[in-house]
């Protein structure tokens, strides 16, 4: 804002028709209301729609009103609202759309008292969220030059000569779009008895490539066999610059460098392994590099079993795990692909020995609410509690919980905790929600790619993420999973769903009407290579104002719990059965 506007805004008192003039029109002073109000709800700001909603009451304004001080304060909020949206969705659409509104203030109503505010913004997402000092140092410039009355212009010039050395030589103007880099920013990585899974987090989307370097004997000592995988103009941050050390048998260790001013170099080393995938996720951008190796079957396993020939046996684990082309999408219930085949994890006779339980959302993301004030991540914690001492006391297995309190964990945290702690079974609870309040009942659903529209406004949901990032993940999932692990899933899915179903309407009488939505499949990314039959369970809609009723019942709570054990229950028997 500039420094004028103070005494401006006094003569204004005394030219009463021009404060008259000036006063922000009803359109305006709604929109700006409404921004407020998604500004106060972190559980508004989860969802794309109700950002548009807003943005486009201050598109309405700008276009009704294009010539009133109202338009430039609209287009400089919509500037700010998809600065906000990026740092929920991740997206670069996002922020390219938050620079456009900026620079429009700036071009279009460079007399404006907001047009200093707004170059000045543009040289912050370019110095903070693009990391392209070059842009970001023509934009503070710009702030010096054009407004050096304004209040931005002592921070503009601090930071003028902060990113002194990127100012672009003379005569070799810069494509500010081609120069824009991505910072790489965390690795990490998981392990699992017979598989690894690298993370490389970036700030933003990146053209990556990927090598395997056979060992090369007689050379060199340190050349193993590794992978690498070359994120193209792209900078390793600090924070991700260390070498991890992994050692489980498949990688040694992850290192990381920047291998030229353009291009940062990932490098993992091979232990043994017999094949890897390389794909990438988005929001955030990610390169995930997979390797898979033999199972090591603990031995007490080997011991309990019929002796097996083992030269057999590793055939049969190679075929399983060599089959990895794209699975049947859309599977008739019919002809369930449950129970047809023997699988892997009947071949090897595997004892469950311990299950992962994963409360929904929690902290800052209380999930869906309901019209009386209740929250999913609250009545999923107790649900999922309740499911955990029964489990330990009735099927003497071992429990790990997600998060045992209000806390907040990002999805990927979620499976990570599964594979770390080696859960035979992952679970995770989550009440459902929908904009039509007479939907009820209760699912389980399976990963894939959405069996219908329903399922994938779940995904969605649950995923917190636009259904454009849900496409791109949709189209990923042939590549991820695998045909044992998935007809798994869904035995497992179908026993839970069933005895669920079983448990509510048993409770003497007072629901028997429950709906029962049945076995459903798609995209949620916290199910995604867990490794292990993983199924997500939608106990009831907070949204329906019969099953919110229900939902404040302890006793309820307790059938929904009791229920899901029940399944787990007839599932162990089933592969035991199966493996006999
Ligand atoms: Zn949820």
């Amino acid at each position: 804002m500039k420094k004028g506007l103070f005494l401006t805004a006094i003569l204004a008192v005394f030219l009463w028709a021009q404060v008259a003039a000036a006063k922000p029109s009803p359109l305006y002073v709604s929109a700006q209301k409404s921004y407020k109000s998604l500004m106060a709800s972190p559980a508004k700001k989860k969802y794309r729609e109700n950002w548009f909603n807003v943005i486009k009451k201050f598109e309405k304004v700008v276009k009704k009103t294009p010539r009133s001080p109202d338009a430039p304060s609209a287009l400089f909020s919509i500037g700010s609202l998809y600065n906000s949206l990026y740092n929920h969705s991740l997206l670069r659409d996002d922020l390219d759309k938050s620079l456009e509104a900026f620079s429009d203030v700036v071009k279009k109503y460079p007399s404006s008292s907001l047009a200093d505010d707004a170059q000045f913004e543009l040289g912050e997402i370019y110095r903070t969220k693009l990391g392209d000092n070059k842009s970001a140092y023509l934009a503070y410039s710009k702030v010096v030059k054009r407004f050096p009355r304004g209040d931005k212009a002592k921070s503009a010039r601090h930071w003028v000569r902060k990113l002194e050395e990127f100012k672009p030589q003379e005569g070799k103007p810069i494509s500010v779009k081609k120069e824009t880099k991505a910072f790489v920013r965390k690795i990490d990585y998981w392990t699992n008895p017979d598989s690894t899974r690298v993370s490389i987090e970036t700030s933003r989307d990146a053209p990556y490539s990927f090598h395997l370097l056979s060992a090369e004997p007689g050379k060199k000592k340190d050349l193993r066999p590794r992978i690498y995988v070359d994120i193209s103009n792209a900078v390793l941050s600090k924070d991700a610059s260390r070498t991890i050390p992994i050692k489980d048998g498949l990688l040694t260790q992850v290192r990381p460098s920047q291998f030229d001013d353009r291009t940062v170099r990932v490098v993992m080393d091979i232990d043994s392994i017999d094949d890897y995938t390389v794909f990438n996720l988005t929001n955030p951008f990610r390169v995930i590099i997979d390797v898979k190796g033999e199972p090591r079957i603990p031995a007490e396993i080997m011991r309990e079993e019929e002796p097996v020939t083992v030269t057999e046996d590793k055939t049969q684990i190679e075929k399983l795990l060599e089959g990895r082309e794209p699975i049947e999408m859309g599977p008739d219930e019919g002809t369930s692909p449950e129970s047809k085949e023997i699988t892997m994890y009947q071949q090897l006779g595997l004892g469950v020995k311990k299950i992962v339980i994963d409360p929904g959302h929690g902290g800052e993301d209380p999930g869906a609410k309901s019209k009386g004030g209740l929250k999913e991540k609250d009545i999923v914690l107790k649900i999922a509690k309740k499911l955990g001492e029964k489990i330990k006391k009735e099927l003497d297995l071992d429990v790990v919980m997600t998060r045992e309190g209000d806390t907040f964990i990002p999805l990927e945290g979620r499976t990570g905790i599964a594979m770390k702690e080696r859960g035979d079974i992952f679970v995770s609870i989550h009440a459902n929600s929908s904009r039509n309040k007479k939907l009820r009942g209760v699912s389980t659903y399976v990963l894939h790619p959405a069996s219908d529209f329903e399922a994938s406004a779940v995904a969605a949901r649950e995923n917190a993420v636009s259904t454009k990032a849900l496409s791109e993940l949709q189209d990923l999932l042939p590549k991820i999973l695998r045909p044992d692990n998935y007809r798994e899933s869904r035995k497992l899915a179908r026993c839970v769903q069933d005895s669920l179903v079983k448990s509510i309407k048993s409770i003497k009488g007072a629901y028997p009407n429950v709906r029962d939505i049945g076995v459903k499949e798609g995209p949620f990314f916290v199910l995604m290579n867990s490794g292990k039959p993983a199924i997500l369970v939608e106990v009831s809609f907070l949204s329906n104002p019969e099953e919110e009723k229900r939902l404040s019942d302890d006793g309820y709570l307790d059938s929904i719990a009791e229920g899901i054990l029940k399944g787990i229950e007839v599932y162990l028997k089933e592969i035991k059965v199966a493996a006999t």
